[in-house]
Parts: structure tokens; sequence; C-alpha cells
């Protein structure tokens, strides 16, 4: 069968992304502009994300609710700079059961004001606090330049509300969940991230701080991947959220609120996918090993699927998830290259000489050809698997890791600056003024991605106006 080679990733980054997505059978285009069909191999990624963040959120003492996807128009205005950030995104229905409605409904772009209002209603006393409540759900940001997970109309996503008594639980909190989106990132994605705070031009609109996670693409470039914001008591005093404190004095409350949404799959291919497709980290991969049977004839066919399927019985039994590729009337060869477009983690293949030896030949999808592949017995299949999968999962994480510190400049020189964000990411010190910060992002289309967390207490000269600076900053071009 002939193969529609993919573009490489050197020709076009933007065309490869765009192919594996659609080959992959990860999303689908919509009939709505902007909007994707999340086919059942991307949702099955999402939902392993998904599991591996709920855990995470639970563990942490929070629980999930479901608020509603229609908002009065008016509650979207009760908060001045949360209204001026979402205004040109909202999707606005004017008319219901046939009718022009007497107040114009928005699709939540967030569920920030909703809850804001539940919350006023729910919270009385110290005693309510702190509420921990997280949802998953699906929000509506009219946004002009799509790409598929990357920049969607509709995108799925989580998005944890949170209520305090005091300033510095709010704030705990927030950094908590930056924590756990790191933790996340790190160790079930193999996604280096850095975590860091945004300036106050890249903030969340109604927010007193946001904090994100930064991650490099395989182009040099950034995503944010995630967010989480204390919103101090902006909202609580626009939605009215107040409580009585133990000496019986009304106050407002603090809140916050974090997401992480189908982005992350944009960032999962990017950062592991190569020129044969995609790579799937092992922790997430919808299926982590896909056993291939080779054979010519009837008999082999018997004997094969028999071996086949009693190894599938025993990597599921070992937690492996697991799948036999019985599709007929496709060539071994075929099958190959379809699952390591898939970038299914490890593929094993079994044909009659195997059975008859007790092997089977592992071939690693992050290291393409001979050099991955081994022959490993059948026996304690279970225990190999599982031992390779968790090699592949720190391989991954470690060469993302070198590849982001390798196109990662740190320089106070602005020339220097100029041709690092061409081609990765630039460590500069920057002096905090929003205006240095936009006319960096005018000259050189690079944007403040954070202030990383760990700052070593050093000060230096702005990159841009070589004033005194107190933190160094992240720049890059950016998703
Ligand atoms: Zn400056």
């Amino acid at each position: 069968m002939a193969e529609l080679k993919l573009t490489t990733r050197a020709e076009d980054f933007s065309e490869w992304y765009n192919q594996v997505v659609l080959r992959a059978e990860l999303a689908d285009y919509a009939p709505v502009r902007g909007c994707m069909i999340v086919r059942p191999y991307g949702w099955a990624l999402w939902e392993n994300i998904t599991a591996a963040l709920d855990k995470r959120f639970k563990a942490t003492g929070h629980v999930n609710a479901a608020f509603p996807l229609l908002i009065p128009q008016s509650f979207i205005a009760k908060e001045q700079s949360h209204v001026e950030g979402f205004s040109p995104e909202l999707a606005v229905v004017t008319h219901g059961g046939g009718e022009k409605l007497e107040e114009p409904l928005v699709i939540r772009p967030t569920s920030e004001t909703i809850i804001g209002h539940a919350y006023a209603k729910w919270i009385q006393s110290y005693r309510d606090l702190p509420i921990l409540i997280n949802q998953w759900n699906s929000v509506v940001r009219w946004e002009l330049r799509t790409k598929l997970f990357l920049r969607t109309l509709e995108f799925f996503w989580q998005e944890g509300h949170t209520a305090h008594a005091t300033p510095e639980e709010a704030e705990a909190e927030t950094r908590q969940m930056l924590d756990v989106y790191t933790d996340f990132a790190v160790n079930e994605a193999a996604v280096p991230v850095i975590p860091g705070r945004k300036s106050a031009a890249e903030r969340f609109a109604g927010a007193d701080q946001t904090y994100s996670i930064e991650a490099m693409m395989g182009d040099g470039k950034a995503l944010q991947a995630g967010t989480s914001h204390n919103l101090g008591q902006n909202f609580a005093k626009a939605f009215d959220i107040k409580y009585l404190d133990k000496n019986g004095v009304l106050q407002h409350c603090w809140t916050t609120s974090w997401g992480l949404s189908t982005r992350f799959v944009g960032a999962i291919i990017m950062v592991h996918g190569d020129d044969q497709g995609l790579i799937m980290p092992p922790r997430l991969a919808p299926y982590q090993a896909v056993i291939v049977p080779i054979f010519k004839t009837d008999e082999e066919r018997a004997t094969v699927f028999e071996t086949a399927e009693r190894l599938r019985k025993e990597l599921a039994d070992a937690g492996v998830r697991v799948k036999v590729d019985l599709r007929e009337g496709m060539s071994p060869g075929f099958k190959f290259n379809d699952w390591e477009m898939r970038g299914v983690p490890l593929r094993i293949e079994l044909g009659p000489k195997d059975v008859a030896k007790g092997s089977v030949v592992l071939a690693r999808r992050d290291r393409p050809g001979k050099e991955g592949k081994s022959f490993v017995p059948q026996a304690g299949i279970g225990a190999t698997v599982t031992a390779a999968l968790e090699e592949i999962q720190k391989a991954l994480h470690d060469r993302a890791l070198e590849f982001r510190k390798a196109n990662t400049t740190e320089t106070s020189d602005y020339e220097e600056f100029k041709k690092a964000v061409e081609k990765g990411f630039a460590l500069s010190w920057w002096c905090g003024s929003s205006d240095c910060e936009a006319k960096i992002k005018e000259e050189t289309k690079a944007t403040m991605r954070c202030i990383p967390l760990d700052q070593e207490g050093a000060t230096g000269k702005c990159v841009y106006c070589e004033q005194a600076a107190r933190d160094k900053a992240i720049f890059a071009k950016a998703y």
C-alpha cells in the first residue's frame, strides 16, 4: 500500500502538526469553523489526562460539581476587568423557545461569575470555608485564529474554584494547584515545564496574580500548559461573597481558580512527536503496547494468534493497556507504520519463529529502527514490558528537558536576545515595566511567558532598558 509520508517538522512544523492530529485520528474538523471533533483515540488520551489530574485534585481535598453552561449576560459585566477581558470572545444566546429572550445569555467562557453567584448563597460563616470545588466541562471562546487542540472555539477542560477566609490560604491554594499541574506534566506526560508568575499584562482578566506552567514545543515556541489564579477579593466583592469571621465581623472571601485544558494534548504532540508521527508518554498512552501478529499460512495464523492472546492476557493482568492488532488485509509493515504514526510506546512483533523460540521482538517507539529493537523471552513478559515502559517514560522526559536546555539562552544583551527568541527561550533580567514588555513584544513577537519561581535572589539589568531588575523572566514566541 502506498504510504503518504508526513511533512517533516523541519519543513513545516505547523503542517506536520495538522497532519499528525488528523492521521493519528486524534481529532477532526467540525462544520462550525473553529470547533473540533475529538475522535476516540484523542478522547482516550484526554480521559487518561483527566484521570491523572482528578486523582490529584481529590487527594488535595477537592470535590467535583457541575454548573450550567448558560450564564445571564449581566453576570459577566459585574467584574470590570473580567468583562473587558472576555467581551470580544463571548458567544451570546438571544433567542430561546422560539422567542427573543428578555435578557441575553452567554455561553460560559469560564464559570467564574456563575460560581461567584452560587458561593454568595452557600457561604455564611467561616465554618463554611474553605470551599474546594472543581468541574469538568467545555467552554466557548470566540477565537478567530484556531488550530486543533491548541486554540479552538470550544475546548474541554477542568476549572477549579475555591473560596477561603484569608489571603494567605488563597495564595497557598493557588500555589498548591500550580504544583499539582507541574507534578502532572512532569510525571505523567513527561513534559518538562517551568512554573512561574505571569506579568500584569499576561494575567487572567480579574486576577490579582496568575501563575502558569510553560513548556517548550519541538519548534522552540512556548505553550502555556496550565494556569492557577489568585483572584484576591475581586470576584468576592463583585458577587458579594461574604462570611462572618470568628469575631462576628462580615468579611469578603478570597477566591482562586485554576484550569488545564485539551491544549495539553497539543503540548504532548509537539513536545514528543517526531517525523514519523506521535510519541505517547507511556503513562497517558491509550495503548501502551500493541501486539502485531506476523504469519503467512492459516496454520501459522492459528498458533501466532493463540500465543498473542495469551501474551495479551498476561500483559493486561500486569496492568498494561495492550491491544492485539487483528486487522485483516493489512501487511505487518503497514501495521508497524500505523502504530508508529499513532505513537504507541511499545510494539510487540510476534511471528511463527518467535512462537517456536518462546520469544518476542520489542520495538521502542522513542528509538526508531534497529536501535530500539530487542528480543525478549515470553516468560515474564508483564514485568519486561512494565520496565520498558518506565524506561521510555523517563527517556522522553530527559530528551525534552535536554532540548529545552539546548534552546534556552541566558542573555543580558538585547541583540543576542532577539536571536535567542528566534529559536527558543530567552531567560533575561526584566525590570518589571509593562512598557519594556510591550516593546519587546512589538519588536520581536516574543511575549513574557513567566517569571520562574526559582530565582537565585541576585539582581541585574533589564535586557531592554538596562534599568535595575530583580527578576529573570522567560521570553518566547508562543502558541
Ligand atoms: Zn526594562
